[in-house]
């Protein structure tokens, strides 16, 4: 079999299921823009393929508007983190109000003859202070490393893999997160959170010897961590605040998580190596519990999406099916924050999709791509007109 000359494709041959597949049984590449560009004209897809860029004010500015509209979804994540990030240090604050609350009720029913106070006040304090040598030799060392600990990282792979980045991070470990030299995580917050309740009884118990004492440190107490959750409360507050200008800025809807967001260096591809299918959607949201892939597009906004978009936005519903195990519903083609449109995803869209990447793979193989349209105004917009020597215009 013959392969075209910028790409050679060793004795790649059409498999019985119509995908092309070279001599290693791997299947043809095929990225979803790839698709785009075919689905406009085969004739732009094959010039690309010759390394012919796109030109023109519409190419650079549209560059320009996807860097902005990264950077507004970037910050409404980072104002998530910070939201999140508040109210769990708030409910913390809040729990120990609680312990101390219920300390209370405790040493109001305490009986001394069973067993003195002083006592337990002597145990907590040993744990409180044990409890808190090792939550900070935790944070010293990098004990994860040491003994293999599985870092998030995994968790999310089973979900999305072949994404470098990702994905709705947690709010005390972030992906990857191994901890030690300083930084702790969920079990060292654990560890000194501990250390602190059974310091607040420890203190309290020693107090209980003269109950009335015990509750007035305890009103003191409840007071103090009382002023420091309300002020905590008033800085999530403030998050959610912040968090909403940065949602409407980003032209995101309510109650939308973001999975992922390109930013077309440091993300990485999903790939299907069954069909060959690889791409990088502009974000992945979570909608219901389910990943949504959705292509921003810039420039005009005409009434219909086009063709090329949506079967580019389709590889990107078949590359988070593929990926996730579980199939989009539907993507979403934005063409600016007004315009949106759903893209739904079933078997007639899947084997659209199928039908595409197989003839691309064919032109890989075998060449002959020609134009596939007499649009005079199509040409007109063509990026790549200025190496073309079938252009209408
Ligand atoms: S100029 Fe026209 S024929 Fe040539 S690649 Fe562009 S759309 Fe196709």
């Amino acid at each position: 079999m013959t392969t075209d000359n910028e790409s050679p494709l060793h004795h790649a041959e059409e498999s019985d299921d119509g995908f092309w597949r070279n001599s290693d049984e791997e299947a043809l590449h095929v990225s979803a823009s790839d698709l785009e560009r075919h689905a406009y004209c085969p004739l732009s897809w094959q010039l690309a393929r010759k390394g012919k860029p796109g030109r023109g004010e519409a190419v650079q500015a549209g560059r320009v508007a996807h860097a902005e509209i990264h950077r507004r979804v970037e910050d409404f994540k980072n104002k998530q983190f910070d939201l999140r990030r508040a109210l769990v240090i708030w409910s913390w604050w809040f729990t120990i109000i609680l312990v101390i609350i219920a300390d209370c009720i405790i040493f109001s029913v305490l009986d001394d003859e069973i067993r003195p106070p002083i006592d337990m006040a002597k145990f907590l304090t040993m744990l409180a202070v044990s409890w808190l040598g090792v939550g900070l030799l935790a944070i010293y060392f990098p004990w994860r490393q040491w003994i293999n600990f599985p870092t998030d990282v995994e968790k999310y792979k089973s979900k999305i893999e072949n994404m470098n980045e990702i994905v709705i991070e947690s709010t005390l470990q972030p992906p990857g997160f191994i901890g030690g030299w300083s930084q702790g995580g969920r079990v060292e917050a654990g560890l000194l959170l501990g250390a602190i309740t059974f310091g607040i009884h420890a203190i309290g118990l020693t107090w209980a010897e003269n109950k009335e004492n015990a509750a007035f440190i305890l009103i003191i107490m409840a007071t103090f961590w009382t002023l420091l959750a309300s002020w905590q409360l008033q800085k999530a507050l403030l998050a959610d605040n912040a968090l909403e200008i940065a949602r409407l800025e980003a032209g995101l809807e309510n109650n939308v998580d973001v999975a992922y967001s390109d930013d077309e260096s440091t993300a990485g591809l999903l790939v299907d190596n069954e069909t060959g299918l690889r791409g990088r959607p502009d974000q992945i949201v979570i909608v219901d519990g389910e990943f949504i892939p959705v292509e921003q597009k810039t420039g005009k906004i005409p009434n219909q999406p086009h063709k090329s978009h949506e079967i580019q936005l389709l590889a990107y519903i078949s590359l988070v099916a593929s990926t996730t195990g579980r199939a989009p519903p539907y993507g979403v083609l934005r063409y600016g924050p007004e315009s949106i449109h759903t893209i739904q995803w079933n078997e007639k869209s899947r084997s659209r999709l199928m039908a595409s990447t197989k003839e691309i793979q064919r032109l890989m193989v075998q060449g002959g791509a020609e134009r596939n349209h007499n649009r005079k105004g199509k040409c007109a917009n063509c990026s790549r007109r200025y190496a073309c020597d079938s252009s209408l215009v």
